[in-house]
């Protein structure tokens, strides 16, 4: 028998990635990622019953004709094998303030997320080229497409932790606040959290850190979120892979004043030439070639690593405090949370105060997609790596919406 599906798709700014999911039991069927950093050249591949096949394509401009492809050249042909699919599940980075939780999609959700745009430019036109193309090709599903947004974790957060010290009417009148980013991350890593922890989601008290080529962390005290890092957009908080982080807003006057750099050109080394790319000279943004020269203290990866180490570390330290009951657990996830031994030994050791104890052969084993505790069985805090399925929360959401 055929069974329902349900797919998933994340459509992002150099980025589409699918995934065909059962409708019943969970389990994924199909995953697939398109790679377009330039439209000069896509690379698309999937995988089904453990064969992966892949495809180079040079004669596709533009995200809607990623999607095409992936659409006739992919989906509709496995389809054929795995079965029906039931709903669509549409990861959204930003709802603004419109959404605390998923929404079968229509016109006013397509409105939301419109609306939401100048806090995600790059990510929610991607989100609405994806709902409108599945909407036409799929059009007996047209009632089943689902809206999950990151940010509706984060709806919660006190006032004093989404609030700038603003005039206060920017927020009442513009909105301007603290959203938060990879909302299905850190709930996803929340949750599996408390299986490790031999605990009920509503006692957690941790710290999940989301660390990839963009980096986030939140505070959790007895199972509320209660602070993150990212704010207003995705370029506040913790060092990334090219964004800055948190930065004294005067460097923007300084630079415009002083240098002439225009605002436009500001907001392209804030965004895409700064973090670890910028602290490393330009060299490379990606954590895995910076880590090779780590240990050449002379070096800009050397720089660079200590500094996202430094900035990680202080904010657990300062979330630490957040929570209710002590601290259980320190989560790490994301690329380089889920692979960098590195930088979570190298983040660890510098948490002096609140004492963990780090199991180096556990730390030095997990990574590549394993999970599990890297700190000793007696530490008073535990660090943990749960690798993230942000597309989980989606299906969980389609089924609890639809189901
Ligand atoms: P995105 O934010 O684009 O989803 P990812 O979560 O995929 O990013 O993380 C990408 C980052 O993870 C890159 O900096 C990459 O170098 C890093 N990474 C992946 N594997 C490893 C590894 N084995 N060791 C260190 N860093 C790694």
């Amino acid at each position: 028998m055929l069974n329902k599906l349900i797919l998933v798709l994340n459509c992002g700014s150099s980025s589409v990635k699918f995934s065909i999911f059962n409708f019943y039991d969970e389990q994924r069927r199909l995953f697939g990622f398109a790679e377009f950093f330039s439209f000069k050249k896509v690379y698309i591949q999937w995988s089904l019953n453990n064969v992966i096949k892949s495809r180079i394509l040079s004669s596709v401009s533009s995200i809607d004709l990623v999607l095409d492809y992936i659409i006739f050249n992919v989906l509709l042909k496995e389809l054929r094998l795995l079965g029906e699919v039931f709903a669509v599940g549409h990861r959204i980075v930003h709802g603004g303030l419109s959404f605390i939780k998923s929404e079968i999609i229509n016109d006013n959700v397509v409105k939301g997320i419109e609306e939401s745009i100048p806090f995600a430019p790059l990510h929610n036109p991607a989100h609405l080229i994806g709902i409108s193309k599945i909407m036409k090709q799929f059009p007996s599903l047209v009632k089943r497409n689902v809206a999950v947004f990151d940010t509706s974790f984060y709806q919660n957060i006190p006032e004093e932790a989404y609030l700038y010290p603003l005039p206060y009417y920017f927020y009442k009148n513009y909105g301007i606040r603290r959203y938060g980013a990879h909302g299905l991350s850190h709930y996803y890593v929340f949750q599996e959290s408390a299986k490790f922890l031999n605990k009920s989601c509503k006692n957690l008290n941790i710290i999940t850190c989301h660390l990839g080529n963009g980096s986030s962390i939140s505070a959790i005290s007895n199972g509320c979120c209660v602070d993150t890092s990212m704010g207003l957009t995705p370029l506040e908080g913790l060092v990334m892979g090219t964004r800055c982080g948190d930065i004294d807003p005067s460097i923007i006057f300084y630079l415009y004043e002083k240098f002439n750099i225009s605002l436009e050109n500001i907001k392209k080394i804030l965004t895409e030439q700064s973090g670890l790319l910028g602290l490393n000279n330009g060299v490379s943004y990606d954590c895995r070639d910076i880590e090779k020269n780590y240990y050449d203290v002379s070096s800009g990866a050397h720089r660079a690593i200590n500094v996202f180490c430094y900035r990680l570390a202080k904010y657990i330290g300062a979330y630490s405090i957040l929570m209710d009951n002590s601290l259980d657990a320190v989560i790490f996830t994301g690329g380089i949370g889920e692979n960098s031994v590195l930088i979570r030994e190298l983040t660890l050791r510098r948490l002096k105060l609140l004492n963990f104890k780090l199991d180096h052969k556990r730390n030095l084993s997990i990574h590549s997609g394993k999970s599990g505790f890297i700190t000793t069985c007696d530490s008073s805090i535990s660090a943990i790596v749960i690798p993230t399925c942000e597309e989980l929360v989606i299906v969980r959401d389609v089924v609890s919406l639809l189901g």
